[in-house]
């Protein structure tokens, strides 16, 4: 596997895949891999022939208090992780490399970009639409793979690729969980172990709204409700915002019925912010 740290290695490299005539696939994170990582990782193996993984605590997507400085980094690790998993490429810049001195030009993540975690976290989605457009623009992927576990980021990075004309597919996956629930973050190795029992609680909300889904309810204010009472019993556990929305547009849902909802949750478990989102059966399907 290439280990490349600057765009120029990246153009370089890229280009001789493309006179090999293959397809390329990219597979942006921020490191510190898990099976979650690995997953999308695996499914950009199997679509493309040359896989590039970039590995980037992007500044710009960290807001002022946020945990930038402390967020986990392990790169030796991480590319033990990708070669066995058959990644080509890691790129691992440094933040000089990705952004140069007097970057000034920022991406606009439209409407979508301030609900929910734009609410509570308002650059983050400027930062997330920024870096993954300098990505799209130096790597020019075919396909580009993100995880539903970030659902909103998933839904703005579909309308950034749409809306700025980056010729790319991108391509959702499904959400990786710990075998009692809890979705896989890098940021779970914060949870202490009481946190950690405690922080199964996001799964076990939006599960909640799920079997009422599945029982026929279909005011998604009383699933809303539901979710909001499940967090509310747990101590640890500070909510953020729970509620079902319309999948692609991420307003409020009223009914369920035909176009595809999803119920959402961030919650504070201890000190560490969790996001989590599961879709509900509404007889509609997700296409965008
Ligand atoms: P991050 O390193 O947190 O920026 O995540 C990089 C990519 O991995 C994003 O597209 C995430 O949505 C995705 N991802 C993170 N955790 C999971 C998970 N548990 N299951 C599936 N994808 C994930």
């Amino acid at each position: 596997m290439e280990h490349l740290v600057s765009k120029e290695e990246v153009r370089h490299s890229v280009a001789d895949a493309r006179r090999e005539h293959k397809s390329v696939a990219l597979v942006p994170t921020m490191g510190a891999l898990h099976a979650g990582h690995l997953s999308l990782v695996s499914a950009a193996c199997q679509r493309a022939d040359y896989v590039i993984v970039s590995v980037f605590v992007n500044p710009t997507q960290f807001g002022p208090g946020e945990d930038y400085e402390s967020y986990p980094r392990d790169l030796q690790h991480d590319m033990e992780l990708l070669g066995a998993e058959g990644a080509n490429a890691v790129l691992a810049p440094s933040a000089a490399e990705m952004y140069a001195p007097g970057a000034s030009v920022t991406v606009d993540p439209g409407p979508l970009g301030s609900l929910w975690e734009g609410a509570t976290r308002p650059t983050h989605f400027a930062g997330v639409c920024t870096v993954v457009s300098k990505l799209f623009a130096v790597v020019q992927p075919d396909l580009a793979f993100f995880g539903e576990k970030d659902y909103q980021q998933l839904q703005i990075v579909k309308r950034l690729a749409r809306d700025l004309d980056f010729p790319v597919r991108v391509v959702g996956c499904p959400i990786v969980r710990e075998p009692d629930g809890l979705a896989l973050s890098s940021r779970n190795v914060y949870l202490s172990p009481a946190e950690r029992t405690a922080a199964t609680v996001l799964y076990r909300a939006l599960r909640t709204a799920e079997t009422l889904a599945l029982d026929g309810e279909r005011d998604a204010r009383v699933l809303a409700e539901a979710v909001h009472g499940t967090i509310a019993e747990e101590p640890l556990a500070t909510l953020d915002y729970a509620d079902v929305v319309d999948a692609l547009s991420l307003e409020p849902a009223r009914t369920l019925g035909g176009a595809p909802a999803r119920a959402i949750v961030a919650a504070r478990v201890g000190r560490t912010r969790l996001i989590d989102n599961l879709a509900l059966a509404t007889g509609g399907e997700e296409t965008a």
